[in-house]
């Protein structure tokens, strides 16, 4: 077997290549391997709509099933790439070898798990696939208390629609607040008092020990303090990590995921990386190197890619952005908070519709915008500008920020 362009990974990259390539007209052979059994489907609402019983899987497919082969576009699924051969341009599944022209690596992450006692008990889920998801509702039913390990994006949209159901919830956040990696300290008091106000046992700084098994379940968190935490099951939201195996041991550069250049080359010939799996130097957090978890950067990476494979130099160089929903919150966020000096409040959190916007040298780096969609659409110009703006301005919410003066 032979595609001009092999996709490996059928997830939001690896679906957004496919289809801007034949946006843009390419004409060869495409074939994508995955190793979900699904075609390429949304993963936020994993943890929100689809956990929550909202949205049906149907609903939340990236394109129709049919679609990818009136692109032709062939879908390998169910398949995993064991190893890369670089010099011979193949890759190999089960006994099979795939030979590529080019290659776009859309592999993603797993989530990282406990290694403690009980790691391994039957009810412990991480929140990643949909096959995670579908056995955790499997179970809801006959379920009353949950642990949530970790507290960030996905560990409290997790508790939010638990909550929601009815559940006993008790989020564990090892660091003195939640979101602590992500968001300043306005956003993680917000959120955690409106977590506890929806029934929530949320406790931070709070250290786990390990997890007590009976019968081959979880049944209980044991805390570092000698508390047991009674659970019927236990939710692992403690981050990811790249799947870049077969990559690296091919010789690909990289640690935190695979080395990229503007154009999301790798350092291997004809081979691309892209989303949560591609490091690279990104200009809003001023050029440092990192990896980016969010749809956005998934699809525009997979753009710059493939305008480069089409013959357009066109360098990733998109504003990063990020949703989450929490029960009847709906915070977006533009810019990277990282490196930020200070951080002004624009609005009430008692309202529950506000923004905190990260300044650095006098300069608006980024917003969390809760319930204040204005705020994010307006905001985004400042964190494209980098101009010095009047900043008793941009902390009143009565003045729109699409007509805050300079400093
Ligand atoms: C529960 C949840 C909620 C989220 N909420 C948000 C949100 O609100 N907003 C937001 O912007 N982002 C959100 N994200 C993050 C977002 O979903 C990811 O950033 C995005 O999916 C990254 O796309 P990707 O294509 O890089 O990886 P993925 O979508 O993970 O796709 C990678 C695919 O490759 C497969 N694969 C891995 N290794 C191999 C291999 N060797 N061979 C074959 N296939 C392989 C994987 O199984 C997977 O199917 C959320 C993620 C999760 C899990």
């Amino acid at each position: 077997m032979n595609y001009d362009v092999l996709i490996v990974g059928a997830g939001h990259a690896g679906a957004q290549a496919a289809i801007s390539l034949r946006q843009l007209g390419f004409e060869g052979s495409i074939g994508m391997i995955g190793d979900e059994k699904d075609p390429p489907y949304e993963r936020p609402p994993l943890s929100k709509e689809y956990f929550a019983g909202d949205k049906s899987f149907d609903r939340i497919l990236i394109r129709p099933a049919a679609f990818w082969g009136e692109r032709k576009v062939d879908m390998l699924l169910g398949k995993r790439v064991k190893s890369v051969d670089p010099q011979g341009k193949f890759v190999t599944v089960g006994d099979q070898e795939i030979s590529y022209g080019r290659m776009i690596w859309c592999t993603g992450g797993s989530p990282r798990m406990l290694t403690c006692n009980g790691a391994d008990a039957q009810n412990v889920h991480a929140v990643r696939r949909r096959d995670d998801v579908d056995a955790m509702m499997a179970k809801l039913d006959s379920i009353s208390h949950v642990t949530v390990i970790g507290g960030g994006y996905i560990g409290l949209e997790a508790a939010a629609v638990l909550s929601k159901f009815g559940k006993k919830v008790v989020l564990i956040e090892a660091l003195d607040r939640v979101l602590a990696r992500v968001a300043g300290e306005e956003l993680s008091r917000f959120y955690e008092a409106e977590h506890r106000a929806h029934g929530v046992d949320l406790r931070t700084g709070a250290k786990m020990d390990c997890i007590e098994v009976t019968d081959g379940k979880a049944s209980a968190v044991l805390m570092a303090d000698g508390e047991r935490i009674e659970t019927d099951m236990v939710i692992v939201g403690i981050g990811i990590v790249p799947e870049t195996g077969p990559l690296i041991a091919a010789g690909a550069a990289g640690g935190n995921g695979v080395d990229v250049d503007e154009y999301c080359r790798t350092s291997l010939p004809d081979i691309y990386a892209v989303g949560d799996c591609a490091a690279h130097s990104n200009r809003f957090a001023g050029g440092a190197t990192m990896r980016l978890e969010s749809v956005q950067n998934a699809n525009d990476q997979a753009k710059t890619a493939v305008a480069h494979i089409m013959g357009k130099e066109d360098a990733y160089d998109a504003v990063p952005w990020f949703w989450s929903n929490q029960y009847d919150l709906k915070l977006q966020t533009v810019g990277l908070s990282i490196g930020h000096d200070k951080t002004i409040l624009r609005g009430d959190p008692a309202t529950r519709s506000f923004s905190v916007l990260y300044m650095k040298g006098g300069k608006v780096i980024a917003l969390d915008c809760v319930n204040a969609v204005k705020d994010y659409v307006q905001g985004r110009a400042h964190v494209l500008s980098g101009a010095l703006l009047d900043q008793a301005q941009l902390a009143d919410a009565s003045v729109p920020l699409k007509e805050v003066g300079l400093a």
